[in-house]
């Protein structure tokens, strides 16, 4: 039997939003609030006794109100030994924003991780999963490392180019099928509301791909969504899966861009 040097990045990511992805659309009424506070009281701490379990260190995109509202439970992750990511500051899409609105928010977010945590997070992934036409340039001027809104690859980490060539951000893509929320919720066009089953069939054939192109897998989820008891029971069954394949390795998202630059210097 020829030995196997398969090997893969595996990248879990929460977008801890509680009640900040309702309100930044207008949904400030008691149940769509409770849905988010759920995140934070059920959601959340199975989230975290699953990945202290397991030993996993995951990365967590806090926005800024939400640090601020639940200091305890951030001062929680980041005492496990997480990483925590810029996530905006009031949940709002940098699409609606003008460059000083934008810019205040990216300020806002940075300043909340000071005051509750004293840390000063390096990725940032933006509430909406798409950016407005400042937003690189933004995270240049503060200094952030990586990005995870973009879609332009599958298994591989890549530079983020403009038309003055390259950015110096790396961006770790993501996806509609890896992430839990359209999977889950009652989205729009009323799919969603999918049985465990299901979404861990897809995640584990997309996960097979990367393990076989030796590339990164990166998982997003919110603990609103992924916490319920089955859903929570899944994702370990995925860990274990994962577990049991040769060179897979859990990482946080700046020690995988860290990697991943070592290997392709610019
Ligand atoms: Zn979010």
């Amino acid at each position: 039997m020829p030995s196997s040097n398969k090997r893969c990045t595996v990248l879990l990511t929460f977008d801890f939003d509680a009640e900040s992805s309702k309100e930044a659309r207008g949904n400030t009424s008691p149940t769509p609030m409770s849905q988010g506070q759920y995140g934070a009281r059920v959601g959340l701490p199975r989230v975290l006794a699953l990945l202290a379990r397991y030993d996993i260190r995951a990365t967590f995109f806090v926005p800024g109100v939400v640090v601020e509202r639940y200091p305890e439970l951030v001062r929680q992750i980041q005492a496990n030994g997480h990483e925590l990511g810029h996530h905006g500051y009031t949940h709002v899409s940098p699409l609606k924003l003008t460059y000083e609105e934008e810019r205040a928010q990216l300020e806002k977010g940075f300043a909340a991780f000071q005051n509750v945590l004293s840390v000063r997070p390096k990725g940032y992934r933006s509430p909406a999963w798409d950016l407005s036409n400042n937003s690189i340039a933004l995270f240049k001027e503060f200094g952030l490392e990586y990005e995870s809104s973009l879609m332009g690859d599958d298994f591989r980490l890549y530079r983020i180019g403009n038309e003055d060539g390259d950015t110096g951000l790396v961006e770790i893509p993501i996806s509609w099928l890896l992430d839990d929320f359209v999977h889950f919720e009652i989205v729009d066009n009323g799919a969603g509301l999918a049985s465990p089953a299901k979404v861990y069939e897809i995640w584990v054939g997309e996960f097979d791909g990367a393990y076989e192109e030796a590339g990164v897998f990166c998982l997003t989820m919110h603990p609103q969504v992924i916490g319920r008891f089955p859903r929570v029971r899944m994702l370990e069954q995925l860990i274990q899966y994962m577990r049991g394949h040769a060179g897979v390795e859990f990482m946080i998202c700046s020690e995988a861009v860290a990697g991943w630059r070592k290997q392709n210097p610019a």
